[in-house]
Parts: structure tokens; C-alpha cells; sequence
């Protein structure tokens, strides 16, 4: 049986969650003892410079409370993030991270020095450039924000691993595995990657932040912060993801990285081998979460994904709303297929090229003013009534 702590928590009280976080860490077996001089990894969710009250990275709260618990416990934290395309430095600055890193002193990974993982049981992608402070530390902790998001359904503790992956490299493998079952078998094989290389070695945790996570079209500012109230930690990220898809009703048969990942034998998602303890789903009572409009089969979508005109008529696009765009061209840098061009006037929005579109939404995750929406192809209805 594998061990999730599961807790309500309903605020980003520092006391509070440091010790919920010591109560959940003993639960699923990491003790005290195992920090004493440990170089300690910690992996929060920081994907752009959001406003903290947007629900979009770890709230900082959240991650001073672990930075608290591994130094009482005599161990010494290292901060590990690479957003996909803002210098990490705007994104501590603008989320309240700069003040924790500055006050507690906390090496940050520099985004540039790599070490290299392989998955010798992969399904499709064995080598991994990812970074070195995993392979330097002791314990690895990753400290996911749970919200929804357009490709994966949910991002919780698989997909916050991606951000191991230094900053534009992240956007190569969105070309690399552009459907979004490739793209959830991708993390899988990354995931699997990181578990081959590490777990016999270190200790690896992971701690969601899902006291206010996010529903709609996450996971960047164009999602709805959501109150949720609940920490969920394990050692299985696969099991992770399942309790907390549970909570909020998300059906995780949807989540191909839920049920790709047990099927595979990285972890479990099933109630009947996965022990809850701390709390009970049943404490929780989150009605109507909004899960990301999909609104077609992903089946359809990834065969339209390889043609270029179905794509067009049976996926969404990514539209910039003018009047809300501010032309930053933020989204234009992030584009890994070079589908975004300079606006052309009259109109005051970036121009798009769906023809070169490969629907991966970087460009909605990135976008600081949530001025990117999706407009659906024209024969879409035809599915919603197949
Ligand atoms: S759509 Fe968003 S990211 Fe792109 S230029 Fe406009 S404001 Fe910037
Ligand atoms: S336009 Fe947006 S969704 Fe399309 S490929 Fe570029 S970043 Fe991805």
C-alpha cells in the first residue's frame, strides 16, 4: 500500500502549515533524522510572474514553510525552478519568493548547469537533460500547485517535474511530443527517468499546495483560483495526483499521467492500494469543479493534431483578445514553432499563424494579462454531438 497524507488546510498561515507539512512528512515515513546535513532540492511550481493571488505558482507561504521545517531538522534547502521563458528573477520578484530566498539565504539552481537522466524502461523518450541539483542533493521535495491545465487536465506532482528541464528547452519538447497524449506520456517518461536514476539513492517527496489550487482554463492567469483547502503528500506522485484529482471530483480516467503512470507501474490509482492517512476525500466537499473545457474527444484532437486542416476545424485555437493585450509579445518569444508574428495594424494584437499552431498553449500559459482565449474550429460542433 502506498502511504498519502491528505489534510484540510484552509490558509497560508506559516505556523500552520509548517505543521501540517512535519505531521504529513512523518505520516508517509520521512523523519526528522533524514534532514540532519542533507542537501535538500526543493521544486516549487513557479511558472510565470503572476500575481501570488492568481493561484498560478506555490504560494510562497507554502514554500517557506518547508524551507522552516528543513532547516529546524538540520538540513539545507536549495531552490530549483526554471520558468519556460521569464528569468526566474522576475518571477521571485513579482511572487514574494526574492524575500524568502534573500532572508533565508537559499542557493538558487543558475538554469544552466545540467546533468543527464535515462529512463532504460521508457516508452518513447530515454534521456533527459535536466537539473544538477537533483543529482547533487539528498532529498528531492516537489512542491506542486494543484490546478487544472488545457493539455495535461491537471497539473499537480508529475507535471510540476517538467520544470526540472532548463527554461526554452521546455518548449522543444512541446514540439518533440505535441498531441496531448505524447506530451503526457513524455512526463511519464521523464518522471520514470528521475525515479531510475534517484530513488534507490535519495528520498523523494512530493507536498501539493491545494489550499486555493485552480479550475477552468489553467494552469496560467486565464485559470480561476479556486479554494480547495488541502495538502497531499507522498512519495508516489502517481498516487498524489489521484487523491487530489479525487477531491475535487476530477474523474482521473481523464489524466492520462494518472492512469498511463499506474499502467506503466511508476505508481498506484487506485483507492484499493493506496493507504489515506491524515484525512478522508469525504472531509471534502468542493461541488462543481470546473475542470478545463475540453469539449471534444482528445482522441479526435490528437488525430486532427496530425493534419493540418482538420486541426484547424477540430481543435481549439489560441486567439489574443484586443483591448486586453497589451503587445508584450511575451507569447511570440515562448512559441516553439514560430506561429506568432508582430500585430498587423490596424489590429493591436499579435498575428497568429495556425497553419504552424501545434496547440500546445504555451503561449496562454505565459501571457501575464490572460488576453489569450480559445476560439473553437469551425466543424467542432459536429463532435459535441457524435
Ligand atoms: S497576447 Fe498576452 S503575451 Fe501576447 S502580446 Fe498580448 S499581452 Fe503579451
Ligand atoms: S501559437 Fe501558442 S499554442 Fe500555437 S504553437 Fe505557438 S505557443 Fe503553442
Amino acid at each position: 500500500m502506498k502511504k498519502v497524507f491528505l489534510t484540510g488546510c484552509d490558509e497560508y498561515d506559516r505556523a500552520t502549515l509548517r505543521k501540517k507539512i512535519e505531521t504529513g512528512l512523518a505520516d508517509i515515513g520521512i523523519a526528522p533524522d533524514d534532514f540532519k546535513n542533507a542537501r535538500v532540492a526543493l521544486k516549487p511550481n513557479l511558472l510565470n510572474a503572476s500575481p501570488v493571488e492568481k493561484a498560478v505558482v506555490t504560494h510562497p507561504e507554502f514554500f517557506r514553510a518547508l524551507v522552516d521545517t528543513v532547516k529546524s531538522y538540520g538540513g539545507a534547502p536549495v531552490l530549483v525552478e526554471s520558468p519556460a521563458f521569464q528569468s526566474l528573477e522576475k518571477v521571485v520578484s513579482k511572487t514574494g519568493y526574492d524575500a524568502i530566498i534573500r532572508d533565508e539565504r537559499i542557493p538558487v539552481w543558475n538554469n544552466r548547469d545540467t546533468v543527464v537522466a535515462h529512463n532504460p524502461s521508457a516508452r518513447k523518450y530515454r534521456r533527459f537533460e535536466i537539473a544538477a541539483p537533483l543529482a547533487d542533493a539528498d532529498i528531492i521535495i516537489n512542491l506542486p500547485k494543484f490546478k487544472t491545465h488545457e493539455i495535461t487536465y491537471i497539473t499537480a506532482a508529475v507535471k510540476n517535474l517538467f520544470g526540472v528541464i532548463p527554461g526554452l528547452n521546455k518548449s522543444q519538447w512541446h514540439v518533440r511530443a505535441k498531441t496531448k497524449s505524447e506530451f503526457s506520456e513524455f512526463l511519464l517518461d521523464l518522471y520514470g527517468a528521475i525515479m531510475s536514476e534517484f530513488s534507490a539513492s535519495k528520498k523523494i517527496v512530493h507536498i501539493a499546495d491545494a489550499v486555493i489550487g485552480m479550475e477552468g482554463a489553467g494552469p496560467g492567469a486565464s485559470g480561476t483560483p479556486r479554494h480547495i483547502g488541502a495538502i497531499v503528500a507522498g512519495v508516489d506522485a502517481i498516487a498524489v495526483d489521484f487523491v487530489l484529482a479525487a477531491i475535487v471530483g476530477i474523474d482521473s480516467a481523464k489524466v492520462t499521467t494518472i492512469t498511463s503512470g499506474a499502467a506503466r507501474g511508476l505508481g498506484s490509482a487506485s483507492f484499493d492500494d493506496i493507504d489515506i492517512c491524515g484525512g478522508r476525500i469525504s472531509d471534502f466537499s468542493i461541488k462543481g469543479f470546473q475542470p478545463p473545457k475540453t469539449g471534444i474527444a482528445d482522441v479526435v484532437k490528437n488525430w486532427s493534431l496530425e493534419r493540418d486542416i482538420m486541426k484547424n476545424l477540430l481543435v481549439e485555437r489560441p486567439f489574443p483578445v484586443e483591448g486586453t493585450c497589451t503587445l508584450c509579445y511575451q507569447c511570440k518569444k515562448i512559441c516553439p514553432v514560430g506561429a506568432i508574428g508582430m500585430a498587423d495594424a490596424p489590429r493591436r494584437v499579435p498575428l497568429y499563424d495556425y497553419s504552424k499552431c501545434i496547440r500546445c498553449y504555451c503561449c496562454m500559459e505565459i501571457c501575464p494579462e490572460a488576453a489569450i482565449r480559445l476560439k473553437r474550429g469551425k466543424l467542432q460542433w459536429l463532435m459535441d454531438r457524435a
